[in-house]
């Protein structure tokens, strides 16, 4: 048998592999995907970078058994976390250096007003998310860095941003306007701008499958509970509402962040507690939600807490739902007609109580929950109410990795077959 042999670098490979890089301060994690099927090729987890304690979990997923494989030690910065993943993806015959590899996908926190959609990172677009450090403090660097690897890793690839806020750049003014001076708030670039943009374009586009529609025909109220947990209300796709805000701190109770709050208790703690900013922001952010309330923020152990009776566990559970009910029948009255209230991410997919909890008297709405039926575990998208409630309440396991996969390919497949060079960043080394 003979072989043609093709030229090196021909188009005799189809470059249909997607690297999905969510860079945050201190870890990386990172997913591979072959987009001939949309199936993981490997998953891996880079925590604690710059610490002595780092750790890198790597599992592939092209075999049978899926087994993780661990190495710890230091690793520096975001270029050696990367290195370390790029090497042990090799190890699996699954190199960066393949022309199989079609793009890099990043998850951006911050877009700003300008990035309405997902974008090919070029060096303006770099520069213009850097801008938009100021109101992403936490975030943006981390993505920066994240994007300057991969950049340098594989300069001739296209590299694309998937922006948290993009989703809810379709929220009207009414919505996204604070009652502050117009001046001020404009001169800062003050607004709502919404996170976990993502994950509510997936649920609620997900959640108008389950339901047999379009999205277009459907309005849905997304409750995103995880560590960082979100509410938002789309109508026909387009999202109307969320509950964070300028940052990822307004809204709901969530694991260590207060949600609502009113904003002259940071004036208080400053002025009669003698806190600084930066400590207000740690407290609010790092110090409260359900960790402050009960000194605990997940999920599971406050639930076992309250089942051996611990009164605070159980008071920080309440407020936590109590949250929730009030953006539910706020997210009501803002869509007039709901189809669907569903629930995602850690907490959403996986507490029962939680979600009974929530619906809970909420009859009037329309809503009930079937207590069989919220009771079953599965990683699939599935309804939980009874088939004669007005409206149904989901639960629809949320895939952010996969969300960036397809919207990075489509980018640059649409580049592509339009006959465009689909622009590559230069590096700065
Ligand atoms: P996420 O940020 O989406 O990864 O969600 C993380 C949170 O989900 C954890 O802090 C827990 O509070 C919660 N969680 C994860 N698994 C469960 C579970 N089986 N039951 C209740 N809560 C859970």
């Amino acid at each position: 048998m003979t072989t043609t042999p093709t030229k090196e670098g021909s188009a005799a490979v189809q470059a249909r592999r997607v690297l999905v890089l969510n860079s945050g301060s201190s870890s990386v994690k990172y997913q591979l995907l072959d987009m001939n099927n949309r199936s993981r090729l490997a998953i891996g987890l880079v925590e604690r970078i710059g610490e002595e304690t780092s750790r890198l979990l790597h599992t592939p997923l092209t075999g049978g058994d899926a087994e993780t494989r661990e190495r710890t030690g230091r690793i520096p910065d975001h270029a050696a976390a990367l290195k370390e993943a790029a090497e042990e993806l090799a190890a699996d015959g699954l190199g960066l250096d393949s022309p199989e590899l079609a793009a890099i996908g990043h998850r951006v926190v911050h877009g700003g007003l300008r990035f309405t959609r997902p974008t090919v990172i070029t060096d303006e677009v770099l520069t213009e998310i850097e801008r938009l450090v100021p109101v992403a403090p936490l975030h943006n660097p981390a993505n920066i860095t994240g994007i300057r690897t991969a950049q340098a890793l594989r300069p001739d690839l296209p590299q694309v941003a998937v922006f948290d806020t993009a989703f809810h750049t379709t929220m009207p003014e009414h919505a996204a306007r604070y009652a502050i001076d117009v001046e001020t708030a404009d001169a800062h670039r003050i607004r709502r701008y919404g996170f976990h943009g993502t994950s509510h374009a997936y649920v609620s586009r997900k959640a108008a499958e389950l339901l047999g529609r379009t999205p277009e025909e459907v309005n849905v109220i997304v409750l995103h509970l995880g560590n960082g947990a979100s509410a938002s209300a789309v109508a026909a796709g387009r999202c109307v509402e969320t509950s964070m805000g300028l940052t990822p701190l307004e809204g709901l109770v969530m694991g260590t962040r207060s949600g609502d709050i009113d904003p002259a208790v940071t004036f208080h703690l400053k002025r009669v507690a003698g806190m600084s900013t930066d400590e207000i922001d740690v407290l609010l952010n790092k110090k409260s939600g359900l960790l402050g309330l009960c000194g605990d923020n997940d999920m599971r152990e406050i639930r076992r807490r309250i089942d051996d009776g611990d009164e605070r566990a159980a008071l920080a559970f309440d407020i936590y739902v109590h949250r929730l009910k009030k953006y539910i029948g706020a997210y009501s009255a803002v869509l007039g007609r709901v189809d669907a209230v569903v629930f995602t991410a850690g907490v959403g997919e996986n507490s029962a109580p939680v979600r009974e909890a929530a619906i809970a008297g909420l009859e009037e709405l329309g809503l009930v929950v079937d207590a069989g039926l919220n009771a079953v575990r599965s990683g699939e998208p599935r309804l939980i109410s009874p088939n004669y409630a007005r409206v149904a309440v989901a639960v629809v396991p949320t895939d952010e990795e996969l969300e960036i996969a397809d919207q990075t390919f489509a980018l640059v497949g649409q580049a592509e077959s339009a006959g465009q060079e689909v622009p590559v960043g230069e590096v700065d080394n």
